[in-house]
């Protein structure tokens, strides 16, 4: 089932969860035993993220460095197709533009189309850590509209190829990505929000936010984003903190906001158990306003990490 009708049928807030593929070489069993201390809060969905190429430098053993290729999490597609066998969950994964040709993207949903996934979370990459900005493959995408359009076209049985006749429709919802404290790269929020609502016009039906830790910054968002005529549903995106060293991994990563008070609380804790738990607290609290103000959806960035979502949900679903 599409996440929007998901949306559009529920009489509540749904919880929804973004895990992670295993490290390559890993078991599944890390993925099932997430989604078996979770299965209870009924996930309307699940979103499994894409991790694109990395290069490392191997020793060659002549005293040379070789520069190889490595995909360290690869499987969302196995792993969708997984989770939706196992738990009768719809799945979401997600499809990036870095590392893709059109026609490696044109391949990669249409194994989705034929697996049974019904939704998409259409995304750009962020640039892998040799380069400086991001760099579309040749004959690739360089910005997540273009990809919008790739599965709008592939949705009205339009592929890369003209030649071909009688194609099928795949019939993909395509969710796409915002950022309530911008994207670090845009120039302003005014611009960035422009873009997104390129995405919106172009197909996608629903937006994902990047993880935030102060509320106002997401109803600001939403109140931007529906003056500039964005009417799709806007799912928060929360990520509860567990460490003393998220205060600053957080917003290097991430280019977020970490509020006064929380970074107060963090900073005068005495140990890890403290901090772990000023993280549920405060996103249980976030959570609940969210709720209350009616959020259709609250979608939690799990990180590999069951148990901090699962006192997060028994408290607030
Ligand atoms: P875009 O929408 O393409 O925007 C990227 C930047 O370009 C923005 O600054 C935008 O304002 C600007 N822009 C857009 N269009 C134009 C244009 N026409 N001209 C000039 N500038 C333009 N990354 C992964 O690698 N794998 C994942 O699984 C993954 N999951 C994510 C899930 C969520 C919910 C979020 C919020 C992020 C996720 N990311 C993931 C990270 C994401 O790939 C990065 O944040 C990336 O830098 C931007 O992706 P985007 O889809 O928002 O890009």
């Amino acid at each position: 089932m599409k996440v929007i009708d998901h949306i559009n049928q529920a009489k509540k807030t749904l919880f929804s969860i973004e895990i992670l593929p295993p490290l390559k070489g890993q078991t599944i069993d890390s993925i099932f035993s997430t989604m078996d201390q979770l299965m209870e809060f009924q996930p309307a969905f699940v979103d499994v993220t894409y991790h694109r190429e990395e290069y490392v430098f191997r020793n060659a053993g002549n005293g040379l460095l070789e520069k190889t290729v490595v995909r360290k999490r690869p499987g969302t597609v196995g792993i969708c197709a997984a989770i939706t066998n196992r738990y009768k969950v719809d799945t979401v994964p997600h499809i990036i533009c870095g590392g893709f040709t059109k026609q490696d993207t044109e391949d990669a949903l249409i194994d989705l189309h034929f697996v049974g996934v019904d939704n998409i979370l259409v995304l750009r990459g962020d640039p892998i850590k040799s380069e400086g900005r991001f760099v579309a493959e040749p004959g690739g995408h360089s910005y997540a509209k273009d990809l919008v359009d790739q599965a709008v076209n592939m949705n009205a049985g339009k592929y890369l190829d003209p030649d071909l006749k009688d194609t099928t429709k795949s019939n993909f919802c395509i969710g796409v990505a915002g950022y309530p404290e911008k994207h670090f790269e845009s120039p302003n929020m005014k611009t960035d929000l422009r873009h997104l609502k390129a995405k919106i016009d172009a197909g996608a039906e629903y937006i994902v936010t990047q993880m935030f830790f102060d509320n106002e910054a997401y109803f600001k968002f939403v109140d931007d984003c529906r003056a500039i005529g964005i009417t799709v549903p806007i799912i928060p995106g929360l990520k509860p903190l567990t460490t003393k060293s998220q205060l600053q991994v957080l917003p290097h990563y991430f280019h977020i906001n970490l509020p006064e008070e929380l970074v107060d609380l963090v900073e005068h804790s005495k140990s890890d158990k403290d901090v772990k738990q000023i993280g549920i607290d405060w996103c249980i609290r976030q959570s609940k306003e969210l709720m209350e103000r009616g959020a259709p959806v609250l979608h939690y960035y799990t990180m590999g990490k069951a148990d901090t979502t699962k006192a997060i949900a028994k408290a607030v679903f």
